[in-house]
C-alpha cells in the first residue's frame, strides 16, 4: 500500500475495479434504468456503478464524498435549495453568471434574499456573513479572476451558523482543496477541467459531512438531476489526465499572461498566478475584443472553458454577465497546445487590431 498517494496517482488510480483476475481496468458503462431489488441501488435514479466510479475518483481528490449531477447548474440548484424560506445567501458579485441568474430567480420569487459582495474585500464579506444562512464562494471568480480568502470567510460564516459552499471549477482539486479550507460543500462544473475535452455536461457536489451528504443525496434522488452513464464514463476518462492537463494549461497560461501584458493592444491582464484561465481587456474596446475573437486559426471563439483546446470569448456578449465586468474583457481558456503556436496565433490577431 502506498501511504497518502499524491493527487497525480489518485487521478490515475481512484474509482477502478479491484485488481483481480478478469476484472476490467476501467469501470464499464452500465446501461441500466433499474437493478435487481434488495440492494443499495434498486433504481437508476438512485445510483449507477459508472457514476459511482466517477464519484469515488473526485471524492478521493477533494477529500470527501461526491454526488454526480447532470450539469454544474443542476448541482448549484440543489445547494441553493438547502436554505429555508426567506434566508439570506451571500455570494461574490462576480460569481459565474448562471449562479447569479439562479440567485436572482430565487430572490424574484421571494424564496431567498441575496447579497452580492466583492470577494476581494474580506472585511466586507466577513461582515455580510453575520445573518447569512449560506455563504457561496467562487475563487477565482469567472471571468474576473478575483481571489478570495476562503479560510477567513469560512470561519466567519461558520460562526454565524451558515453553510459554506465553494465553486472549485476554476482551480480544480489539484490547485485548491476547499474542504481543507473550511468549506462544507464543494461544487464543480465537471463539464470544464474535470472532464476536460469539451464533450460532456456534468456537475458534482463533494462534502466531508455524512449528514449533509445524506441531505444532498436525498435532494438528488427527489429532483432527478442525474448524469447519463456515458457522460460519467467520459468524465472519469478525462480525470485520468487532469494533473497533466492542468499543469500544461497553467504553464501555457503563465507564459501567455506575461506576453499579453506586454502587448500594446492589451490594457489589462488578469491572471491569479495559477490555473489555465486568463482574462484580458482590449485597449480598443468591445469592437477590438470582438475582432480578436474572430481573427484566429487555433483559438476557438466559443463559450465554456477547461478543455484541451484553447478557446476565448468576450464575456459581455452575454446579457447575463454583470455590468461591472469590462465590456472589452475577453476570457481565454488556455489549452494544452504548444505555447509558441498559441502565441503566434494570438499575436498576429492582436497586431492587426486597429
Ligand atoms: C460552467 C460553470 C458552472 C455551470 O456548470 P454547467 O456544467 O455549465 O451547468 C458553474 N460554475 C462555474 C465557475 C462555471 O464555470
Amino acid at each position: 500500500m502506498v501511504d497518502s498517494p499524491s493527487p497525480a496517482t489518485v487521478a490515475v488510480h481512484a474509482g477502478r475495479p479491484p485488481h483481480e483476475a478478469d476484472e476490467p481496468l476501467n469501470t464499464p458503462i452500465t446501461m441500466a434504468s433499474t437493478f435487481v431489488g434488495g440492494g443499495e441501488r434498486e433504481y437508476g435514479r438512485w445510483g449507477n456503478p459508472t457514476w459511482q466510479a466517477f464519484e469515488a475518483a473526485l471524492g478521493a481528490l477533494e477529500g470527501g464524498r461526491t454526488l454526480a449531477f447532470s450539469s454544474g447548474l443542476a448541482a448549484v440548484s440543489v445547494v441553493l435549495d438547502l436554505v429555508g424560506q426567506g434566508a439570506k445567501v451571500i455570494a461574490p458579485a462576480h460569481s459565474y453568471n448562471g449562479t447569479i441568474a439562479q440567485l436572482a430567480d430565487l430572490e424574484a420569487r421571494g424564496r431567498i434574499i441575496t447579497e452580492l459582495v466583492d470577494i476581494t474585500d474580506t472585511a466586507a464579506f466577513v461582515a455580510a456573513c453575520d445573518d447569512a444562512a449560506l455563504v457561496w464562494l467562487e475563487s477565482p471568480t469567472n471571468p474576473a479572476l478575483e481571489v478570495g480568502d476562503i479560510e477567513t470567510i469560512a470561519a466567519a460564516a461558520h460562526e454565524a451558523g451558515a453553510y459554506v459552499v465553494v465553486d472549485n471549477t476554476f482551480a480544480t482539486p489539484l490547485l485548491q482543496k476547499p474542504l481543507e479550507l473550511g468549506a462544507d460543500i464543494v461544487v464543480h462544473s465537471a463539464t470544464k477541467y474535470l472532464a476536460g475535452h469539451s464533450d460532456v455536461l456534468m456537475g458534482a457536489l463533494v462534502t466531508d459531512d455524512d449528514a449533509l451528504y445524506g441531505v444532498l443525496k436525498g435532494r438528488r434522488d427527489l429532483l432527478g438531476a442525474v448524469p447519463g452513464t456515458l457522460e460519467a464514463f467520459l468524465a472519469l476518462r478525462g480525470m485520468r489526465t487532469l494533473h497533466l492537463r492542468v499543469e500544461r494549461a497553467q504553464a501555457n497560461a503563465t507564459e501567455l499572461a506575461a506576453r499579453l501584458g506586454a502587448h500594446p493592444a492589451v490594457s489589462d491582464v488578469r491572471y491569479p498566478g495559477f490555473g489555465g484561465i486568463v482574462s484580458i481587456v482590449l485597449a480598443g474596446g468591445a469592437l477590438a475584443a470582438d475582432l480578436l475573437t474572430h481573427s484566429t486559426d487555433l483559438w476557438v471563439y466559443t463559450t465554456s472553458l477547461g478543455g484541451v483546446e484553447s478557446t476565448f470569448e468576450r464575456r459581455r456578449r452575454w446579457k447575463s454577465e454583470p455590468a461591472t465586468i469590462p465590456d472589452a474583457l475577453v476570457r481565454l481558456s488556455v489549452g494544452i497546445e504548444d505555447v509558441e503556436d498559441l502565441w503566434s496565433d494570438l499575436q498576429q490577431a492582436l497586431d492587426r487590431l486597429p
